[in-house]
Formats: C-alpha cells, structure tokens, sequence
C-alpha cells in the first residue's frame, strides 16, 4: 500500500500538551493549570451569547466590523489595522502562513509557548531556540540568531510560563535591532495583568514590522469561546486576511467578545483581584523557601530545590484536588505554573504547599 507523503516538518511536531482539567475521582478539582479567569467571563458577555443563540442559522459576517470597532474604541486603535481570529492562536497562525515557509527560520526563545515551534512545524520552516538568562527573554541573544532566513520572532511579553516581562527599553532595542524584512510578533495575551502596559501597540505604530497579538482566552474569561485578534501596519493585515478563512468567527463568537470587552468594571476588577492575589502568592511561596520571580501576568511559577522536589509537590497538590502545570517541557522541570485563582482558591494552594514544605523539613 502507498502512503501519501505527508509535508516537510509537519511529522515533526510534538502535540501541544494543554493544562489538565481532570482528577480521577474528584468532584472538588480546583483547575489552575490554564491560567483561566477564576472569576469567569463578564455577566454582559454570556448574555450576549445566549442572546446569539437564536439566530445559528445564519452565517456570520465575514470582516468582524463590529468587533473590530469594539477593540479599537477601548484601545485607541484603529479597527482597520486589526484583524480578529479563533483565539490569538489563529492570528499567530495566520502569520506564519503568510510569512514563513520550508528553508525559513522562526525564532522563539528557551522557555517560550510551546505554540510557537508549533506553528513554525505547521508551515515547513525550522524553529530557531535561543537562550534566555535566569527565565528573561535576552534581546542579544534573539538579535545574534538572526540570518538571512529569519522571517518571524515570537516574542511573548508578559511570557508564559515564567511570567517575566522585558523593559520598554529592551523592547525597543529588539524592535529596533531586527531587520524590516523580519516580522516581529510581540504576544501580549497576559498584557492586561501587566499595569499600565499597552502590549506593544506604541511598538506597531512606529515599526511596520511588529505585529501585536492579544487574546480574550485569559483577562476577559471566554478561553472556552475562542477569540483573538491581532493589530499590525495595515500592510501586513492585508496579507493576513488573505490566509483568513471569511467565516472564521461566529456571530456568537463576536457578540460575547464585543460585550466582554466593554464591560471595563469586570476587566478592572479582574486585573485588581489578580494583583492584589498574585502578590500575595509570591510572597507566601519565597516565604516557605519557594523561589519565585515577580509575574507580571496571572501565574506564578514556583521553583523548587530539584526537578523530584517539584515532582513531589504536585503530587501532593494532586492529592488535595489542585491541578497546576508541570513545565517541565518548558525546560523547567523544577518549577510548576500556577494560575492565581480566587481568594479561597489561593488559599488553598498555599495551604496545601505550607504543608508540603513543613513535612520535607521534618523528613
Ligand atoms: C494563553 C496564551 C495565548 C492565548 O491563546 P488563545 O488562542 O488566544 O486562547 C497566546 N499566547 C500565550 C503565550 C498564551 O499563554
């Protein structure tokens, strides 16, 4: 029997591992292993889904004028140099499609989103790792990696898993350093947990070259719904909605993501419960001997003495019904990512820590 070949990279590709959403016999899983909204999704926005319900029968619009218009007036962006996709995932996607193929390299750096080699995999091209120092992205070592064959960097900031987050002036100095014939993707999913952050949207202004995206999976809550959308000069979103399918979001889609995003009592509240929590987290974890850098986004990530010792935490988080992330694929396999959750949620996972360090001192 004949196979067809199947493209170059594509049998490459390590399946995406997601977060963990269930216990063997649990009912009282507390899931922090996503960085979900512990609050869930504005009020406003599951209305506006439901209110979506009756009309499944029609197709959607093809150019999501109303959502676009949406994101631009909270934003002070303008609506024709956005394009919106099913979760920033498809907006990074559509930027590979469009930009990088077999013999091209896609930059990403030692701990950053597993999507990224991902997509770069998806399309022919060879993902580029560069080295970060102590869990930061490095601009040096990203503007050293740079060929003649670079075509894309994926940049998340704040990043995920670590949650650390470069300078307004590392960021301009990478900007700045790449050539205009390499696209510069600053992923800004967390942006909004990091205060007074644009997510890069003064970099796409003065720089042709940079692409924001930006996500409703995580501050707005609708993980579960799929929405993303990307801002970029409007030269290149011209060639990204070329490689958009027209229907690619559904009017419930659309309606839930515009009332979310108007719902700015919701998004304040959010951003402040997940600081005022994630403070707390960190200087509750570095009190028990739990290393852990500032995060700028909505998890922490805990650094324990040894991979075993991180191991054995999570078992003993497993126990009590947590589920966080094991990053071990992320090259840290000391460490785990926890989403900051509600009050009652946090408490329990540093109880259930305190607990863990106090019997291994005593062991
Ligand atoms: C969660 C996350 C996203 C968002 O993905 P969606 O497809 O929008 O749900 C993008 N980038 C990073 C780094 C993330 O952690």
């Amino acid at each position: 029997m004949t196979q067809t070949p199947v493209q170059p990279g594509i049998m490459d590709i390590a399946l995406y591992v997601s977060g963990e959403s269930v216990l063997a016999g649990r009912r009282d899983v507390l899931k922090l292993s996503s960085n979900e909204n512990p609050l869930g999704c504005s009020p406003a926005a599951t209305q506006a889904f439901r209110a979506a319900s009756g009309d499944l029968h029609r197709y959607p619009c093809t150019d999501h004028a109303s959502l676009r218009r949406a994101i631009g007036e909270v934003h002070g962006l303008d609506p024709d140099r956005i394009i919106c996709g099913v979760g920033s995932d498809e907006v990074l996607q559509f930027v590979v499609q469009a930009y990088a193929g077999p013999g091209d390299e896609v930059i990403t750096t030692e701990h950053g989103f597993s999507m990224y080699p991902i997509l770069a995999r998806m399309v022919g091209a060879t993902p580029v790792t560069v080295p970060e120092v102590a869990r930061r992205v490095d601009v040096d070592a990203i503007l050293a990696a740079v060929t003649d064959r670079t075509r894309v960097v994926f940049v998340a900031n704040p990043a995920n898993p670590t949650g650390t987050m470069l300078t307004q002036a590392e960021l301009l100095r990478l900007a700045e350093g790449l050539p205009p014939s390499v696209l510069f993707v600053h992923d800004g999913a967390y942006t909004e947990f990091a205060e007074g952050f644009d997510g890069g949207a003064s970099l796409v202004d003065r720089f042709p070259n940079v692409v924001m995206t930006r996500t409703f999976s995580k501050i707005h809550g609708l993980g579960g719904l799929r929405i993303g959308w990307g801002y970029a000069a409007r030269s290149v979103i011209d060639v990204l909605n070329r490689v958009r399918q027209p229907f690619n979001l559904s009017n419930a889609q659309m309606a839930a993501a515009e009332a979310a995003i108007r719902d700015h009592d919701f998004t304040r509240r959010c951003a402040e419960l997940n600081a005022r929590l994630r403070a707390e987290m960190r200087e509750a974890l570095t009190g028990m001997g739990i290393a852990c850098d500032e995060s700028f986004a909505n998890f922490v990530l805990a650094r324990f003495d040894s991979p075993a010792t991180a191991e054995a935490a999570d078992r003993a988080l497993r126990e009590d019904g947590i589920l966080v992330r094991r990053v071990a694929g992320y090259g840290l396999p000391e460490a785990l990512r926890i989403t900051v959750g509600d009050q009652a949620g946090v408490a329990r996972v540093l109880d259930c820590l305190r607990r863990f360090m106090a019997g291994r001192v005593a062991a």
